[in-house]
């Protein structure tokens, strides 16, 4: 129980503008429940951490495009996916790997 610091009465809660407040019914104080609007904005921030997680699991894959310049080690076939990785710095050059369609066989080139 809370106690107004003007005149000594018990503070009620009410309700102002959503918020739970502690008002003195005497002089008018009124004291906003602080601890509360802490604990409901915590809570609400956790929660929108979790919502953001989810990304789409099969991305990888889909989207490559295919080449017919290069021949797979693995088994002859002459078409496969291919992709570029950025290795370490800007100033490396960029590294090629290709993915035979036929036997999913995955090699790199250096360009
Ligand atoms: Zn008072
Ligand atoms: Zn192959």
């Amino acid at each position: 129980m809370e106690f107004c610091p003007n005149c000594g009465k018990v503070l009620s809660p009410s309700k102002k503008e959503g918020q739970v407040v502690l008002i003195c019914r005497k002089c008018g104080y009124a004291k906003p429940l602080e601890t509360q609007l802490q604990i409901i904005s915590k809570s609400s921030g956790k929660r929108e951490k979790s919502d953001v997680v989810v990304v789409g699991e099969n991305s990888n894959e889909k989207v490559l495009p295919t080449t017919s310049d290069v021949i797979c080690p693995e088994c002859g076939h002459n078409e496969a996916y291919w992709w570029t990785v950025q290795t370490r710095s800007a100033d490396e050059p960029m590294t090629q790997f290709f993915r035979c369609v036929r036997c999913n066989h995955t090699w790199r080139e250096y360009a």
